[in-house]
């Protein structure tokens, strides 16, 4: 397939390869201990599963799983809250389908729909609006989920329902915001990251220079990458080459999707429609600041917290699990004593083991774990 093939070239990924292996023979701090590479985004974490990336690198080069899934961070009280909007009468809840089976502190959103909620997927939020035109006696809402990347199509429906004046739909907002996340994790007492693969889907809205402040004040390379094989082994060659020359500098290996300026449209809809939150909540995270929007006071009749009574309520993951450690790389998702056993992705306990971006989840589908896990 043209513009896929290409880059899942087994020679040129060997080669790649090669050169991976020759640069870190070059890097002193190697040989003392591995380099930690965090890839932000959960695409990344899918693809470096799905096509074994991992283990083609030199065992000196450590990838880190970060917290880039938007799914694996929602916590359990919003899931609670979605629930229970979903439960009133005359509500139609939309969604994108990976959110279904979020566990929440008492029930998913699919055990809701089992239990007789009128709970809708959809494959972008526009879809929602039509199912709005169409039902103009009952409210529809629209759960409202992800980074940057979903941001703008959220934002441009809410704009077409004020354009033709449809009162019956409102979105419940949850989108989070990259840049405070990334400063979390910088600032993280327990930080063990010496360098970082930048999200490619984010960065086509956002663009590039957001991310500066990680190379001139924390000192860490980033290089924004694409999503094929050859992608993220050529961002792992950047990364590295910058380790090696002693530079800290944000590079851009997906410019081919990935304009420097990001998207000036989709920020221009992102700016008129949200604002930031003061903090945020973000499963296994805890508190972030600013790292959430919500609708503007100007658009507060589409804001579905504000329509409705939410519980709101704030609720602690199960003890046992381990995700909080998992997504800031201080453990691997084996290490979690639920992995394989009481969580997996037909019954997950975490949110890292329901979307396939989750590392545990991919983990689980590539990671031979399935098989061991099956004959145990
Ligand atoms: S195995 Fe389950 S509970 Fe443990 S870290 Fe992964 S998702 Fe969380």
């Amino acid at each position: 397939m043209k513009y896929i093939d290409e880059f899942r070239d087994r020679e040129k990924a060997a080669a790649l390869i090669k050169e991976i292996e020759a640069l870190v023979a070059e890097i002193p701090m190697a040989k003392e201990r591995p380099i930690h590479i965090m890839e932000v985004c959960g695409g990344h974490t899918h693809s470096i599963f799905r096509y074994g990336i991992e283990g083609m690198l030199p065992k000196e080069i450590e990838l880190v799983h970060g917290p880039g899934c938007p799914v694996c961070v929602l916590p359990m009280g919003r899931v609670d809250d979605c629930v229970a909007i979903a439960e009133r009468p005359g509500v139609i809840f939309t969604t994108f389908g990976d959110a279904m089976r979020v566990p929440g502190s008492k029930k998913s959103l699919m055990q809701a729909k089992a239990d007789g909620a009128d709970i809708r997927m959809v494959y972008s939020p526009m879809d929602a609006l039509e199912i709005a035109r169409k039902n103009p006696e009952r409210e529809v809402v629209f759960f409202g989920l992800g980074f940057e990347t979903t941001m703008p199509s959220t934002a441009l429906t809410v704009l077409q329902a004020e354009r033709e004046g449809i009162a019956n739909f409102s979105v419940f907002c949850n989108h989070i915001t990259i840049v405070p996340t990334l400063k979390a994790i910088l600032e993280s007492p327990d930080l063990n990251i010496d360098a970082f693969i930048g999200p490619g889907h984010v960065s086509m809205v956002i663009g590039t220079a957001p991310y500066e402040f990680i190379a001139s004040f924390y000192k860490k390379p980033m290089v924004v990458s694409g999503f094929e094989p050859l992608d993220v082994l050529q961002s792992i060659w950047m990364v590295l080459k910058q380790i090696k020359d002693g530079r800290a500098e944000i590079e851009n290996q997906y410019a081919r999707v990935v304009p420097d300026a990001g998207n000036s449209a989709a920020q221009d809809a992102v700016e008129k429609v949200y604002e930031l939150r003061d903090f945020f909540e973000w499963r296994g995270l805890g508190s972030i600041d600013h790292s959430g929007v919500k609708l503007r006071a100007a658009y507060a009749r589409y804001d579905a917290e504000l329509k409705f009574a939410l519980p709101n309520l704030q609720v602690a993951d199960p003890a046992a699990c381990q995700c909080g450690a998992v997504l800031k790389g201080v453990i691997k998702p084996w290490q979690c004593a639920l992995f394989g056993t009481a969580c997996t992705p037909e019954t997950p306990l975490g949110a890292l083991m329901v979307s396939s971006e989750g590392s545990c989840a991919a983990y689980y589908q590539y990671g031979g774990i399935k098989a061991q896990a099956g004959a145990a």
